[in-house]
C-alpha cells in the first residue's frame, strides 16, 4: 500500500476512521523527526502488533526552553518518510505549528512529581510540553497502542502516569534503547557531536555499566553509585555533568539503601550538545 501523508487533522481521523472499519487496531509512533533506528525499532513492533501504523513526525516548540535547540532542530524530512516507507508504515501526519497550536490555544497538560526532577529540573516546562501534545495527538490519532523508547525513561513514566490519571483508552508499550556498536544510544543529537565528542559520548553508557557492575557486586549506597557515575562522566574534559540519578524505576524518588528496581539515569553535555541516557537494574 502507497504510505499516506497527512497534515490537517480532518485527513488523520478520516484515515485511521477507514482502518477502523476493515477492522484494524491502530498502532502510533509520535516522533520529532529525524528518524533513526531507535524510532524505527518502535515502528517494528508497532508493525508487528497492530494493522495500521501511523507515525507523527512534528518538532513540538512547546518542548524546548528558550535556549535550546527548536530553531536548529534537524528536519530531514525526505529522509524520514524514506524510513517510513522502508518500515510499511501507514500514515505519517506531519502537522504545521499552527495545526496544533492555533492561536488562542490555552490549556496544559501537567504531571506534577514525576516531572519535577531530573530532566524537568534542567528543562523546566519541558514535560508540560510533552504531556500536552501527546495527549493532543492521542485524541487525534486514538491509538489502541502507542510505542515508546526507554532512552526517554522519565518521558515514558510521565506519560504512562497521564494515561492512567486520565484514563486515556491508549495501551503504552515501552521498547528498549537501540545504540551503536560502543553503546551510545542512538539520538538526533548525536549528529550535532565533532568527532572528539562522539568519542567521549560513549562515557555515559560505559558509567551506566561500571555502575550495574558495582550494584549487582552489592554496592546498596546510592550516593557510591551517584559518585561514580558523576566521577566517570565528568572525566573527559568539554564534558559537563546535568546529573546522575539513582532513583526508584516506578516513582523516580531517591532512595538509600537500594532496592527494587532502579533507575540509573544520566545527563551531560558535550560542548553544547546535551546527551541523555539511562539502564534499569533490578536488585534480586
Ligand atoms: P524523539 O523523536 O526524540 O521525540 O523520539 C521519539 C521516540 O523515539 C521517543 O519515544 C523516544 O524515546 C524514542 N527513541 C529515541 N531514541 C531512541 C533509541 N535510541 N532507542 C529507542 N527509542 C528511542
Amino acid at each position: 500500500m502507497e504510505i499516506l501523508l497527512a497534515k490537517t487533522i480532518p485527513d488523520v481521523r478520516q484515515a485511521v476512521q477507514s482502518a477502523r472499519r476493515r477492522g484494524q487496531t491502530v498502532g502510533f509512533v509520535p516522533t520529532m523527526g529525524a528518524l533513526h533506528e531507535g524510532h524505527a525499532s518502535l515502528i517494528r513492533a508497532a508493525r508487528r502488533e497492530t494493522g495500521f501504523v501511523v507515525v507523527s513526525i512534528f518538532v513540538n516548540p512547546t518542548q524546548f526552553g528558550p535556549n535550546e535547540d527548536f530553531t536548529r532542530y534537524p528536519r530531514p524530512f525526505e529522509q524520514d518518510l524514506a524510513l517510513c516507507r522502508a518500515e510499511h508504515v501507514d500514515l505519517v501526519f506531519n502537522p504545521e505549528v499552527d495545526t496544533i497550536y492555533p492561536t488562542g490555544f490555552h490549556t496544559a497538560i501537567d504531571v506534577p512529581s514525576l516531572s519535577e526532577n531530573w530532566e524537568g529540573a534542567f528543562r523546566p516546562g519541558h514535560f508540560r510540553g510533552v504531556a500536552t501534545v501527546v495527549l493532543k495527538l492521542f485524541n487525534i490519532v486514538a491509538p489502541d497502542f502507542a510505542y515508546f523508547g526507554q532512552k526517554d525513561a522519565q518521558q515514558v513514566r510521565v506519560i504512562q502516569q497521564m494515561v492512567r490519571d486520565l484514563n486515556v483508552p491508549t495501551d503504552v508499550r515501552v521498547c528498549p534503547t537501540v545504540r551503536e556498536a560502543d553503546g551510545l544510544a542512538l539520538s538526533s543529537r548525536n549528529r550535532y557531536l565533532s568527532a572528539e565528542q562522539r568519542h567521549q559520548a560513549v562515557v555515559l553508557f560505559r558509567a551506566l555499566e561500571e555502575a550495574r557492575a558495582l550494584i549487582e557486586y552489592g554496592d546498596r549506597s546510592a550516593v557510591s553509585i551517584q559518585n561514580l557515575l558523576a566521577n566517570r562522566i565528568q572525566a573527559g574534559a568539554g564534558v559537563t555533568l546535568d546529573y546522575a540519578a539513582v532513583v526508584d524505576a516506578d516513582t523516580l524518588q531517591s532512595q538509600d539503601p537500594l532496592r527494587g528496581m532502579l533507575l540509573l539515569a544520566v545527563a551531560a553535555r558535550f560542548g553544547s550538545t546535551r546527551l541523555i541516557d539511562n539502564i534499569e537494574v533490578q536488585i534480586r
